[in-house]
């Protein structure tokens, strides 16, 4: 099975998550904040998915902007957290 690498938005704590974990919010072992494991398919068709929704909410204290689509949630995920990586 494979793993992913993430850095904590937060803690900057080396995450390493595995693959049934995408698209899930989970606490940072290290400072317990929220932090989003993106998901592995990116489409830029459909809206963002409600875990990332509800993670970006965290991340900016109020709803994103209505509109925005799943391949821009990610881009912005991925700008907080940047990209998984392999582990
Ligand atoms: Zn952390």
């Amino acid at each position: 099975m494979s793993r992913l690498l993430i850095d904590c938005p937060h803690c900057d704590t080396p995450l390493e998550a595995p693959e049934e974990l995408r698209d899930e919010i989970v606490p940072c072992p290290a400072c317990e904040q929220p932090t989003y494991i993106p998901a592995a398919e990116v489409s830029d068709t459909d809206g963002p998915t409600p875990k990332q929704l509800a993670y970006l909410r965290d991340l900016f204290g109020s709803p994103p902007p209505t509109g925005l689509r799943k391949g821009q949630a990610s881009a912005v995920i991925a700008a907080m957290i940047g990209k998984p990586r392999p582990a």
